[in-house]
Parts: C-alpha cells; structure tokens; sequence
C-alpha cells in the first residue's frame, strides 16, 4: 500500500527518488508526515529523511489518553540480495548502522518502516505531562521503606565485614 519500487528509484536521475508520505498508522494511533529521500547506492538502498506527526499514548502513570508529537529522523539501510542469512534480518553494519535485509523483495514497505521508526522513537516511559512527572517523584518518596531496609541490610554487613 504504502512502498517504493526499487525499480522506480533505479530509474531516476542519480538513482535518488524522494516521496512524500502522509497516513495513518492505525495500530498506532498514530498519524505520520514525512518526505523521504531513497538512494540507490547498487547492493543498497539507503532511505533517509525526517518525520513528523502525532501518537495517542495513554500514560504509564494516570492512564489517561494524551497526544504526543512525532518529531525524528530516519537513517535506514536496506541491502537487496541475502547477505547475511545466518544472522537473520538485521544486521549491524557499523555502530548504530542497522541493515535490513529486503530478502529479494523488489520495494521498500514504507509502512512498516514508520511503523517501527514511531515504536524506536517513543520513550520507555510515556508520561502525559509535568504534573504527572511530579506524580512520579511522589510515588518514588512512597517506595523510601523498602530503601530503608535496603540501608539496614548495608550496616549489617559492613559489621559483619568490621567484626572479621
Ligand atoms: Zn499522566
């Protein structure tokens, strides 16, 4: 639905094709505008380019639904032919730099591209705003006894450790 044909990226000027992409990512919640650039470079194809959108998350704290902005960049390599079979479909090819194996196929998903990219960009924590993130600071001072009993255990051994 939403791809490119390598086919239709070889065959312009310099091998680059830039497209641009607005829709819904429904498993999401999430809708994404972005204008990505498709560089042939011969075994690869590198896929680059800056997206923009918003998600409806629902907060790790108060469990309420909140909207929050997409704001990333995309810095993706896809190599055509199998190379590296063994290790499955993601190789690292130098620090940060993952290749994604197209295993023959002729186009890029462009959906599942974003679809991954929106997952990569949302924090591990989703917090719907700064009031919330004072809720957490409170909730953390209401774990301070099991911190407590954590120090107790400390002395204990550092007598044990004194008494030797
Ligand atoms: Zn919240």
């Amino acid at each position: 639905m939403y791809s490119v044909k390598i086919k239709d990226i070889e065959k312009e000027e310099g091998k680059v094709l830039t497209q641009h992409f607005n829709f819904e990512i429904k498993e999401l919640s999430a809708n994404v505008d972005s204008s990505l650039t498709f560089k042939s470079l011969g075994e690869f194809i590198e896929v680059t380019g800056h997206v923009n959108g918003e998600i409806n998350l629902e907060c790790d704290i108060c469990l309420e639904p909140y909207v929050q902005k997409l704001d990333f960049d995309i810095d993706e390599t896809y190599a055509k032919t199998t190379l590296y079979g063994e290790y499955g479909n993601e190789v690292e090819l130098r620090n940060g730099q993952f290749v994604t194996d197209l295993n023959g196929a002729d186009e890029i998903d462009v959906y599942d591209l974003l679809y991954q990219s929106v997952i990569l960009s949302l924090p591990n924590k989703k917090v719907c705003g700064i009031n919330c993130s004072e809720g957490l600071f409170i909730t953390d001072e209401e774990y301070q006894p099991a911190d407590e009993r954590l120090e107790i255990f400390k002395n204990v051994e550092l007598k044990d450790n004194q008494s030797k």
